[in-house]
């Protein structure tokens, strides 16, 4: 560390140390990559100025030409790499090279944290966590001793240098009064990584890093300097002149991300307006997917021009893990990302993209089935946002989806699902709860297992919503199991025996017990009667026509967006021997205090299957036990 005593002191937050340590002491293979990311700060930096000139274009007067430069020292034994971007104020410096700032970089974190908690996982996780997300601009503590970086924000007056040996803390002094533009990062190199201050070496890696970025990246050092990539936007070429390695450099230097792109689309609309797009869908869900204020990851360009990586109408919210690029022909260059936000021609080309997105996933839908439910099981839970967010597309977006059920193991898409419907089916049944595995015993399903009636099993949060607002697909509506009336006796499959469960027993058998069991849960639930729905079990809740979900109700409590839940209703198996013998004690006269008892343990049963507490934990107690004693008794 330096030994000046101009500069000040400043410690790494504790996340950044952690990732420091596994950096410095992981024998990661691949360490070179570390370049990779100097490079696409050093790209995204120049991006940045290029805007913030189109509305002062005094920041990029005196050095317009933008640029990449790197310079390997094999006498000093350093690597420089260096841009004339946007460059760093003091401040800047302590918050990005000091806090976890990045994107990547909180991948990262986060996932260390969820290894930490995992201790046999954590040895292995530390290493190829990086290869999967890398660590963005501490990457370069893996090859270097001592990093020094000396940057001058484009219009500030002063230049400031930042050092550090990435084990404690850095420091910051001020730098020369004649420091240019931007930003230059020097590594001193680690014994074993004199490699890469050797110009051969350097420009192998660089080659594989730069081809697809952008702006010139040129190598100094040894004799003269010169350019060694196209400095075309990779976008911009033919499609066959781009193999399938560029396309996953670019996505990741994009996307901020190490994984593999799962689709690519790559276009170029040529008709009232145009534009280019290159676009990707992840194959991994990232980590912040379900964070409000994610926004997609589709950079906006305009000829060229890196304009805004903010513009939301160019994405709809359900298609935010989208990443890429979209340059357009058609917006001037010193458009505001205010102006943006209701612009027709973007609306216009989101319009585009959406529909382009839909049909290739379509396409992958049908050509390839098992990979397209890795692709469902990433993203389908941001998808069918949009079941309920767009309108438009709702019966398109039902299409692409897919489901759990209990006919299938695996997934189910709808129009799978209508080709399976029995005889005289006319509704679409489902049944919201939080596991489909443990969902497929609940005595919800009873009548229709008895059927052979197929149920999709929604397991998922969002499906508490979209369930609310889509109310049929292909004219054939959803229908909760868990709510209203259920009447199962126009079906007629193979199992249909119309003896076995239509009007049978005489309902008013079980008026007398109806009758005391509504007294003694007076207040508790809104109404007791016989169900159609339960075959084995002796009792389960369900919700009026109207009323709003279980689940949802329990969801909407929990975040305190409502208050009261609105009330149940009680469902009585009739030909369960418990009910039975009920209602044959409800007959006979002064049995009133047991079958109050046992309204009790029959609610609060209920509640269990639903996953819930009994409303009086200690009087359920009590009351099971009672009844446990008269049993062996
Ligand atoms: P990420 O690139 O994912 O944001 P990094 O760790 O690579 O994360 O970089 C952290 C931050 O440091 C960047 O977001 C940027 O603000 C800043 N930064 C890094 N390198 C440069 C550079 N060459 N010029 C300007 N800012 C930079
Ligand atoms: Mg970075």
């Amino acid at each position: 560390m330096a030994e000046t005593s101009t500069g000040e002191r400043h410690e790494f937050q504790a996340e950044v140390n952690r990732i420091l340590d596994i950096v410095v002491n992981s024998l990661y293979s691949k360490r070179e990559v570390f370049l990779r990311e100097l490079i696409s700060n050093a790209s995204d930096a120049c991006d940045k100025l290029r805007y913030e000139a189109q509305l002062d274009s005094a920041l990029l007067k005196d050095d317009p030409a933008l640029r990449i430069t790197i310079t390997p020292d094999a006498k000093k034994k350093t690597l420089t790499v260096s841009d004339n971007g946007i460059g760093m104020t003091h401040d800047e410096l302590v918050e990005n090279l000091g806090t976890i700032a990045g994107s990547g970089t909180a991948k990262f974190a986060e996932q260390l944290a969820e290894a930490e908690k995992d201790k046999a996982k954590k040895e292995k996780s530390d290493v190829s966590l990086i290869g999967q997300f890398g660590v963005g601009f501490y990457a370069a503590f893996m090859a270097a001793d001592e990093v020094t970086v000396t940057s001058r924000r484009a219009g500030a007056d002063e230049a400031w240098r930042w050092t550090s040996d990435g084990r404690t803390g850095f420091e910051i002094e001020p730098a020369e009064a004649d420091t240019p533009r931007g930003t230059t990062i020097t590594l001193k190199l680690k014994k074993d990584a004199k490699e890469f201050s050797e110009a051969l070496r350097v420009e192998t890696i660089i080659k594989t890093y730069s081809e697809h970025v952008a702006l010139p990246v040129w190598l100094a050092g040894d004799g003269e300097a010169r350019q060694i990539n196209e400095a075309a936007a990779l976008w911009t070429r033919q499609k066959s002149e781009i193999s399938a390695d560029q396309y996953t450099e670019f996505y990741r230097h994009v996307g901020h991300t190490f994984d593999e792109p799962w689709l690519t689309l790559h276009n170029r609309a040529e008709g009232v307006i145009a534009y280019t797009n290159l676009l990707f869908i992840p194959s991994s869900t990232p980590f912040d997917l379900f964070d409000p204020s994610r926004r997609h990851g589709v950079k906006l360009y305009v000829r060229k021009i890196f304009i805004t990586d903010e513009c939301e109408g160019l994405v709809p919210p359900w298609l935010r893990f989208l990443k890429g690029v979209v340059d357009s022909e058609d917006l001037p260059l010193n458009v505001s990302r205010e102006v943006l936000q209701n612009n027709p021609v973007v609306a216009k080309i989101s319009k585009a993209l959406v529909k382009r997105v839909m049909n290739e996933l379509k396409k992958k839908a049908e050509k390839d089935p098992e990979g397209y439910t890795t692709f469902w099981e990433a993203f389908g839970q941001v998808m069918k946002e949009g079941i309920y967010e767009d309108h438009e597309r709702r019966d398109e977006l039902l299409k692409l989806a897919r489901f759990r059920s209990n006919a299938v193991d695996g997934w189910t898409s709808l129009d799978d699902y209508l080709g399976r419907m029995k005889d005289g089916q006319e509704q679409i049944y489902t049944l919201t709860g939080d596991k489909a595995e443990t969902m497929k015993q609940s005595p919800m399903l009873e009548a229709f297992k008895a059927k052979d009636v197929e149920v999709l099993l929604l397991d998922e949060p969002v499906d508490e919503f979209w369930t609310m607002s889509a109310d049929a697909f292909e004219e054939k509506p959803f229908v909760s199991v868990s709510r209203g009336d259920i009447d199962l006796s126009t079906i007629g499959g193979e199992n249909a025996s119309d003896e076995e469960k239509t009007d049978d027993e005489p309902s008013g058998d079980t008026a007398p017990l109806i009758a005391m069991l509504k007294l003694a849960l007076e207040g508790e639930v809104k109404d007791v009667r016989e169900s159609k729905r339960l075959t084995d079990s002796a009792c389960c809740l369900v919700v009026d026509e109207g009323d709003m979900n279980m689940r949802l109700q329990k969801m909407l409590q929990a975040t305190g967006q409502l208050g009261m839940q609105s009330e149940r209703i009680l469902e009585i198996n009739p030909k369960h021997v418990l009910i039975t013998s009920l209602s044959d004690i409800a007959k006979g006269d002064g049995a009133t205090r047991d079958v109050e008892e046992m309204a009790h343990l029959l609610l609060d049963q209920a509640l269990i299957l639903e996953g819930e507490l009994p409303k009086d934990p200690a009087a359920f107690a009590r009351r099971l036990s009672d009844a446990m004693a008269r049993a062996v008794g």
